[in-house]
């Protein structure tokens, strides 16, 4: 099959570096202008004006970037099938949307109002009680178009350095860790989940995730599964899902975002599971059966933002594996990660320590459950 590609990023990559053993062929169509897969062919298209060249290559469309126009994506299910729907590129693209869905399937979330003025975010701000996390409805990812307003009195400026006509404002979780799960629905309803995975963010940025986590309790795995199995049910969805939550103090879970494609919190799957979250994508959107979501090992994935480190250095230490996006140097900007696997979690964290040390900029590890190993 020829897997067409909505988005041209280091995940369209991945997933044809994953869709080559099974014979696939792929073709993305970038409306950025700037792509950066590398492999596959790559149709340049920032004015809509090869869709038709696209769709005549493709037997099934896929996407690997959900910001595009959801009049695109219906378009092009006129022609061929698209997995996951635009329904779900609806939903995820909208914070307004998605939240709704998560209330509508009882899916705990933090409390939320949706505002359109400086006045409303302030008065949302006082009601919620600061701190507050106000999001632009529409566009925001990797933290981007987010303010954290410690006092209501801060709310016009918040306005102002968001400039988006409507916010979601949410109270700010106390939580203990940030988690996210990855689960996988087949064309036949088929649903596959792996281990819960915890992430730790800074200014937004995810730099760590690691899975299965020693310390989670079979309930709360069970929770999670519960959750992402309503959406994607709901959604009639095919392919992964990506839910971020957070886990508070008391034990209970609240849904942050989701993401209707592979995730950076899932590439850890790439070295630490029977079947990557790449693989199996692949494999439900065209209709086969999906493997194992098993882990093999503890696992830590480690982002690289920015500026490269010491790669040989990283590849001495055992069972640590790199996978670069063949992208420039920039600030903020993902260019690879090394997923490191290790015999048991405290050897993983001494080798994830390590590999801090060889990356510039890396930010000390903090895994929740450091100190019960
Ligand atoms: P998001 O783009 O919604 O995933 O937010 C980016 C990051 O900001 C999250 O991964 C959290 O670290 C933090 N964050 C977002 N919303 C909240 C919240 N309601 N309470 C606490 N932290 C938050």
């Amino acid at each position: 099959m020829n897997i067409g590609v909505l988005g041209a990023g280091q995940l369209g990559r991945m997933l044809a570096l994953a869709g080559y053993p099974l014979g696939n062929r792929f073709t993305f169509l970038d409306t950025t202008g700037s792509p950066s897969a590398g492999v596959g062919e790559v149709i340049v298209d920032p004015d809509n004006q090869h869709l038709a060249e696209f769709l005549a290559k493709v037997d099934v469309v896929t996407y690997e970037f959900e910001h595009l126009p959801v009049t695109l994506v219906q378009e092009i299910e006129k022609h061929k099938p698209v997995y996951p729907s635009s329904r779900a590129i609806e939903v995820c693209q909208n914070r307004v949307e998605e939240k709704a869905l998560f209330d509508r399937l009882n899916i705990p979330t933090p409390a939320y109002r949706v505002v359109e003025s400086a006045e409303q975010l302030e008065a949302a701000a006082r009601e919620l009680g600061c701190p507050v996390v106000a999001k632009s409805v529409t566009e925001g990812y990797d933290g981007k178009g987010q303010a954290v307003l410690k006092a209501p009195e801060e709310a016009a400026a918040a306005w102002q350095s968001i400039g988006h006509a409507q916010l979601v404002v949410e109270a700010f979780v106390d939580f203990v860790r940030e988690v996210s799960m990855i689960a996988v629905r087949g064309r036949d309803g088929e649903v596959v989940f792996y281990p819960m995975a915890e992430n730790q963010h800074v200014d937004g940025i995810l730099r760590y995730s690691v899975a299965p986590l020693p310390d989670l309790d079979v309930q709360m795995q069970q929770t999670a599964d519960t959750y992402i199995r309503t959406l994607l049910d709901e959604l009639d969805y095919v392919g992964v899902l990506a839910l971020e939550l957070f886990q508070t103090r008391d034990g209970s879970l609240l849904a942050n975002e989701m993401a209707p494609r592979v995730h950076n919190s899932g590439h850890w799957t790439m070295d630490g599971a029977v079947t990557s979250q790449f693989e199996n994508h692949l494999r439900a959107v065209q209709g086969l059966p999906l493997g194992s979501t098993q882990a093999i090992a503890p696992t830590c994935m480690v982002n690289v933002i920015g500026r490269e480190g010491d790669n040989a250095a990283m590849l001495a230490l055992a069972n640590t594996h790199l996978h670069r996006y063949d992208k420039a140097e920039r600030a903020g900007r993902k260019l690879a990660h090394v997923n490191v696997v290790a015999a048991t979690h405290t050897e993983l964290l001494e080798k994830v320590r390590a590999c801090q040390a060889l990356l510039p900029d890396a930010p000390p590890v903090e895994w929740s459950f450091t100190n019960t190993l």
